[in-house]
């Protein structure tokens, strides 16, 4: 489906990166560069002891914030763990679930990872599923059905809560190794997620692609029709190079 109405996105996620000094410099480029981007949601996805002061900077601004992880439980003896609740509390409005850095390092499976997004809408957050396949499963040939397979406890959400989430398609192959899919390749997976979608009766979900992009990919990667954003990792430590991708 050409996108004609989904508004589009464009999500930094920091990692493990940063410090007070650093994270106040590159919030201050982005609060102030900001005004060149039309048209665009932007939001960045900080580590979670830095919220309070990225809510500092950023709020009143035109950039929105989140964190990059959440538990799939609203309070308890979960050492560690940050809840939904705790992320609304500092006005966040997104978190990154099922990163495939989540799931390969802590082993998040694809019910936890749909748990999380549960939480998160719960508490009135929006839930940014990352789904996508490794080198190994896409040199197999195995790309649709893993897609599939991490999809599917997240559709069975029902499309009233997929209404509020947004899918990110990040090929782990092409997650910070500066080897982004072809805008083609990217978009014949999101044509299969965008055909899930629908089926499921939420075809105006927004779904990002991330995988090494920058400001000299975005726009052929967004020239796609079901392309309506990207999730930004390296890239969006850097304000001018985070904001050309958004003014892509
Ligand atoms: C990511 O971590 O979600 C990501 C896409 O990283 P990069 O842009 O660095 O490939």
């Amino acid at each position: 489906m050409v996108n004609s109405s989904r508004k589009r996105l464009v999500i930094g996620n920091w990692k493990m990166h940063g410090d007070s000094a650093f994270n106040s410099e590159l919030l201050a480029g982005l609060r102030s560069g900001i005004a060149q981007v039309q048209g665009c949601d932007v939001a960045v996805c900080v580590p979670f002891p830095y919220l309070y002061q990225t809510q500092s900077l950023l709020e009143g601004s035109a950039v929105s914030w989140g964190a990059q992880d959440v538990s799939q439980h609203d309070k308890g003896a979960y050492t560690g763990e940050v809840a939904a609740a705790m992320l609304a509390d500092f006005n966040c409005r997104w978190v990154l679930v099922g990163h495939s850095e989540r799931r390969s390092y802590h082993g998040e499976t694809d019910a936890v990872v749909a748990a999380k997004a549960s939480a998160a809408m719960a508490a009135g957050l929006t839930p940014v599923v990352c789904v996508g396949e490794s080198l190994q499963e896409q040199e197999a040939g195995q790309t649709h059905a893993v897609i599939d397979r991490q999809l599917a406890p997240v559709l069975a959400l029902g499309s009233e809560n997929l209404s509020r989430l947004v899918i990110a398609y990040e090929p782990v192959w092409a997650i910070g190794t500066g080897r982004s899919a072809s805008p083609e390749q990217a978009q014949e997976v999101h044509a299969l997620i965008r055909t899930r979608l629908e089926a499921a009766g939420a075809g105006q979900v927004r779904v990002l692609y991330g995988g090494s992009v920058k400001g000299s990919n975005a726009a052929s990667l967004f020239a796609m029709p079901d392309i309506d954003g990207a999730l930004v990792g390296g890239a969006s430590l850097v304000a001018s190079e985070f904001l050309s991708i958004a003014a892509a």
